[in-house]
């Protein structure tokens, strides 16, 4: 996204597929203590920007957008100063009436999709043209922090306020959007929302059956906010091919780089392609102390063995892009007497390189069959939930993303991100899922 405003939030920011310079700026020092916060959080100096621009009728206001970060963040199921904004339950209707507010309070006409995508548009001169968008979401993960996804969604409405009080024009028209359901927490999937914009027709067709850990479905807790109304259908929420001209997305950085080095401003280049797999080994179990050595199938050790391997693989790419990460390690019954009979893994491996990461996963999954064989268990499962392609920010939006840093005189710096975001999908219309999302789904029901 385009805004300057990153002088009084003083937080390490990334952008994605930044679309063009809307320069504002910062032009007071703010007493506000929660901005003191902010700047104990990131560490930098609010700094006046020595530029012309201090002169600019283009400037933020950094006190109202710090203020409304902070409003937002009291729509939360966990007390202060954490935040938990899961998809569709109260608070996040909430929050989500508050953004559309804040919305119409801009002059931007709102609308709504099927599984409650919020767009908020600023027609252009010409308004045929395609748009110009940013946007990013607003759920939170169980005690989160405040900004994240926030700052590209309240920004970007800020932004449009500070153009429109300079008494701009777009030529095309501008979109502000916020997507559903970036976290995964309720449904299991990451970027719904911007997945299904995508075109993502297994994952609509997934969702028709998909319920939470309380065997609510989707479609239910989606009526219950107010949205797939009288469709099962979601194919609505399909964008059409061409409707934007450049997606922008604002977001805090996930990594330490950019606080470590002590830059502003990361200017993303790719964003990796993120895969991730579920395995499951079964063994006869048996009693620690009864069964011994020769006579075991350990299921707790072939996982053990596998989480290696998947180290290994990735260390031998040779790529410091290509990481690999077994998050998730249950055994079961997990007791200290008892040899696991069960074990189940989740990996995750990433790489900007599609190919080089999808040979990991084929090197992997031989590794699972090989400890299998070896170890005498069962490999239960192995399955892709996702594997999805890598995005290069576009070349022109990287070029104004650095000029307009220059301008401002921000430090910036290119680089991957490696976490993803909503951006990955705007940027693809063709959404690989991996084999099996829809089984995946249907695994999540209890
Ligand atoms: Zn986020």
């Amino acid at each position: 996204m385009c805004l300057r405003f990153s002088y009084s939030l003083s937080l390490p920011l990334l952008f994605l597929f930044f679309l063009g310079s809307i320069p504002s700026i910062l032009t007071q020092q703010n007493e506000d203590p929660t901005i003191k916060t902010m700047q104990d959080f990131s560490g930098y100096p609010v700094v006046e920007p020595p530029h012309p621009f201090v002169s600019n009728s283009l400037s933020v206001d950094a006190q109202t957008l710090q203020k409304q970060i902070d409003e937002l963040s009291t729509f939360s199921d966990t007390p202060a100063p954490s935040v938990t904004r899961i998809l569709y339950t109260e608070k996040d209707v909430l929050a989500r009436r508050f953004i559309k507010y804040l919305m119409g309070l801009a002059g931007l006409s709102v609308r709504e999709d099927a599984v409650g995508n919020i767009f908020g548009r600023w027609d252009g001169y010409e308004p045929e043209l395609a748009a110009v968008a940013t946007g990013s979401h607003i759920d939170a993960i169980p005690y989160s922090g405040k900004y994240d996804g926030v700052v590209g969604v309240l920004g970007a409405i800020e932004a449009i306020n500070a153009l429109k009080r300079s008494g701009f024009k777009p030529r095309r028209s501008l979109e502000i959007i916020l997507f559903t359901s970036e976290e995964p927490t309720r449904f299991g999937i990451g970027c719904l929302g911007s997945r299904l914009l995508a075109g993502g027709e297994a994952l609509a067709k997934a969702l028709k059956t998909t319920v939470d850990s309380q065997n609510i479905s989707f479609l239910d807790a989606a009526r219950s906010a107010g949205y797939a109304k009288d469709q099962d259908d979601l194919s609505s929420v399909f964008l059409k091919k061409g409707s934007y001209s450049a997606f922008v997305e604002l977001h805090i950085e996930q990594g330490p780089i950019l606080e470590e080095e002590g830059v502003s401003i990361g200017i993303v280049t790719a964003i990796a392609a993120p895969a991730s797999i579920k395995v499951d080994f079964e063994g006869n179990g048996g009693h620690a102390g009864a069964v011994l050595m020769p006579s075991r199938n350990d299921a707790g050790l072939a996982a053990a063995e596998l989480a290696l391997s998947v180290e290994k693989h990735v260390l031998e790419s040779g790529s410091i892009d290509t990481v690999g990460t077994v998050g998730i390690l249950e055994l079961h019954p997990g007791a200290i007497n008892s040899i696991p009979s069960k074990s189940h893994l989740e990996i995750d491996t990433r790489d900007i390189d599609e190919k080089r990461r999808n040979v990991i996963i084929e090197k992997i999954h031989q590794s699972a069959i090989a400890i299998a064989t070896k170890r005498k268990v069962n490999l239960s499962e192995f399955r892709i939930i996702n594997q999805d392609p890598p995005a290069l920010s576009e070349k022109s939006i990287i070029e104004a993303m650095e000029a307009a840093s220059k301008e401002l005189n921000l430090t910036q710096k290119f680089m991957i991100s490696r976490a993803y975001h909503d951006s990955l999908f705007m940027a693809s219309q063709d959404i690989s899922y991996g084999h099996d999302i829809y089984s995946m789904l249907q695994r999540l029901q209890p």
